[in-house]
């Protein structure tokens, strides 16, 4: 019966066919009733709602005096082989009162150091994972964790497509940049140049007359690290107005997470408001559970943890993905209720996922419905040389005024898991010339409905780009 009131709408449709937003609008009112739209960020919340949990009422109810300062949260991200390993250990090393109790510490995902600022000692939590995937990754997944991002450059090598890949996504999230100027007890190293050339990029080193600041290390030798943990707080106190309520139910972001064969799930997660209790009754995505036991990043049993602490959780009855947000649940029962009813969602909502992402061919349909006014591009190729004639061409495509084509990023090499998560983020279409996805690869596109074109004659690509802008330009009804 619905295709038949479909087909008199103008239709065509067959039992099985999705439909699009429009239609099932008009369906809707010729059925009469009023059609809404939701996406999967506000199903989760009417989920939540449906069970009185309202997070956003809860955080506009909440006193100014109930927000205390909450340490930041920092991602070291940089070029291979620039020392953001190296680093992430000299941090780790110079905790000042773990340095006094002799603490070993262990990777679970996260960990927190205590700085010396002044007459002050003040906790920093890194995120152990170096690199921009971990951060894309989580951002593709609506996880907002980082607050401030160190950028390592190593000054014996300068600024290379990693590093500006890096700035890109921090700048994109907003997040802001403190630079670590590594390596320079090597010979060669120059400091200045890379000042010099991050400054082209919008980092403006605060000597400079920026606000960006610029520390020099050796990650190896272990010089100036408190120097720049120094200048994280001092960016952080200027930037950022970082506080959270801890009097409350905590609620976090899943940083890490494994099926252990004696513990069984272990997720690691970093509480972002209020404090998480062991005992309490948790959903983390569609995992849920009662902390049964939690633990530092020494191994240490934790009764407690508050805002910016990673912890690392035992007792879900499953393991929850990286970047998923995590709840505390009124009792055992509603948890695993809204566990259940996010795996049941999250399953129709990758089918839907599937259909919703731009591609070449549905480009007309999405740009119709508004829903993007600029086709995003990821090109990949196997040498430089063809990376560029490629985006030279395309950016000569004469798109006209109702559309803009811009290339979001480009390098040389295989599509990444990275590519995708990119794309996922900033709804693109990946571009390979005369390179192929991985396989691991390939099925995360699929899984994320992202397009990739695959072209071994930069033509054909520049045919394809062109049919799906003009098909926008010239709707046919
Ligand atoms: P990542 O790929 O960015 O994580 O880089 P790593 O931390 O693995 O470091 C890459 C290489 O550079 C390793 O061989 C490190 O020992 C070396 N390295 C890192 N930091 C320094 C430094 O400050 N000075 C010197 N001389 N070597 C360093």
């Amino acid at each position: 019966a619905l295709v038949t009131v479909l087909f008199h709408l103008g239709e065509m449709a067959t039992a099985t066919q999705s439909l699009d937003e429009d239609t099932f609008a008009l369906l809707g009112a010729e059925l009469g009733y009023d059609v809404q739209i939701v996406s999967p960020e506000d199903e989760d919340r009417e989920l939540l709602e449906s069970f009185d949990i309202d997070l956003e009422a809860e955080e506009a109810g909440e006193d100014d005096a109930e927000l205390l300062p909450r340490p930041p949260v920092v991602t070291v991200m940089g070029h291979v082989d620039h020392g953001k390993t190296k680093l992430l250990d000299a941090i780790r090393s110079t905790d000042v009162v773990a340095g006094e109790a002799g603490g070993i510490t262990q990777s679970i995902g996260a960990y927190q150091v205590r700085v010396h600022l002044g007459d002050e000692t003040r906790p920093i939590t890194f995120i152990d994972t170096p690199g921009h995937e971990a951060f894309t990754a989580m951002r593709a997944r609506g996880a907002e964790v980082t607050d401030i991002a160190i950028l390592v450059v190593a000054a014996d090598d300068g600024v290379m497509p990693q590093t500006v890949e890096a700035l890109n996504h921090a700048q994109a999230a907003g997040v802001p940049i403190v630079v670590a100027v590594n390596k320079i007890d090597k010979e060669g190293a120059n400091p200045e140049k890379i000042r010099g050339q991050l400054t082209e990029y919008g980092l403006v080193p605060e000597e400079y007359g920026g606000d960006t600041m610029f520390v020099d290390i050796s990650a190896k030798q272990r010089t100036n690290i408190d120097g720049l943990l120094e200048a994280v707080l001092l960016t952080a106190d200027a930037a950022l107005d970082l506080r959270a309520n801890p009097n409350t139910d905590a609620r976090g972001v899943t940083v890490e997470a494994k099926l252990d064969r004696g513990r069984g799930a272990v997720a690691t997660v970093l509480v972002q408001r209020g404090t998480l209790h062991v005992g309490d009754p948790i959903v983390a995505g569609s995992a849920y559970g009662r902390v049964r036991a939690m633990f530092d990043e020494y191994g240490n049993p934790l009764e407690e943890a508050g805002p910016a602490r990673p912890a690392q959780v035992l007792g879900l009855t499953n393991v929850p993905s990286a970047g998923d947000s995590f709840i505390v649940a009124p009792d055992d029962r509603t948890a695993r209720q809204i566990a259940d009813r996010r795996e049941a969602a999250g399953r129709a909502a990758e089918l839907a996922k599937r259909r919703k992402r731009v591609s070449l061919e549905n480009l007309t349909d999405v740009l119709k419905e508004g829903k993007v006014d600029t086709l995003n591009l990821i090109l990949k190729g196997d040498s430089s040389g063809a990376v560029e004639a490629l985006e030279d061409s395309l950016l000569k495509i004469d798109v006209g005024d109702e559309v803009a084509l811009r290339v979001i990023h480009r390098g040389v090499g295989a599509v990444t898991q990275n590519d995708v998560n990119l794309a996922t983020v900033d709804s693109a279409v990946i571009i390979g010339f005369n390179v192929r996805p991985a396989v691991r690869v390939a099925e995360l596109a699929d899984r994320e409905g992202v397009d990739m074109k695959f072209y071994t004659v930069i033509y054909n690509a520049i045919e394809d780009v062109e049919a799906a802008l003009k098909g926008m330009l010239k709707p046919v009804y």
